[in-house]
């Protein structure tokens, strides 16, 4: 069976990934289970830039079928921050707690109408002669309080479009069906799908 490798060290991610892969004929393994002290840089300006960056040195490192999210969160208000800061918004030490907090107080005074914001998610697949590429985003507004406490990052204040409940109040299985992980995942498989043919043969 073919091996994939997911080039992530955020376990919530890796979760997500691994459960949306499920019905798919390959071995899904995640970077702690091949490597303790490879790092994965995120230093790009897009996440197309970093997507690709963290899937090549996965690749190059193990050569084995590698596959990177690079994901934020992008308020229209703000120009599209926090975008590939999103991890890191309050600080290079910052929790999520931190990050999210940050983010409402900048948008405290701000009314719902221009509150819009949306999940983007790229995902690049790497390996032998491939390099390919995904998108995947779920719309949505910025809440103006935390809510729920299931997923991670800006889960608790961001409520997709269609609902009036937060990412962190859906169940992890409400939330695959909409996520923009999901929805760049799903046309990531079937590039998979046609990779895996040849890459079987
Ligand atoms: P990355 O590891 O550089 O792609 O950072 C992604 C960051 O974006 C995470 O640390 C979160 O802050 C945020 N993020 C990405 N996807 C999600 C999600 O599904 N829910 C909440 N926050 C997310």
């Amino acid at each position: 069976m073919t091996k994939l490798i997911l080039a992530t060290r955020n376990i919530h991610k890796a979760r997500e990934l691994q459960t949306l892969l499920d019905d798919l004929n390959v071995d899904v393994l995640t970077l702690n289970e091949i490597s303790t002290e490879l790092m994965l840089r995120e230093d790009g300006t897009t996440f197309e830039a970093n997507a690709f960056q963290k899937a090549r040195t996965v690749y190059h490192h193990t050569k084995l079928l590698a596959l990177a999210d690079d994901s934020g969160l992008e308020v229209f208000y703000l120009n599209g921050r926090p975008g590939v800061f999103s991890a890191r918004y309050a600080g290079e030490e910052a929790t999520d707690e931190m990050n999210n907090q940050k983010l409402l107080t900048e948008m405290r005074a701000v009314a719902p109408r221009r509150r819009r914001a949306q999940f983007r998610s790229i995902l690049a697949l790497v390996g032998d002669r491939v390099e390919e590429m995904t998108e995947g985003i779920c719309t949505g507004m910025l809440g103006e309080k935390s809510h729920g406490t299931n997923g991670f990052g800006y889960d608790p204040i961001f409520i997709p479009t269609g609902f009036s409940k937060t990412y962190a109040e859906l169940t992890a299985e409400e939330k695959n069906l909409i996520s923009h992980r999901a929805r760049s995942l799903a046309k990531m498989k079937e590039v998979l799908k046609v990779k895996l043919h040849f890459l079987t043969k």
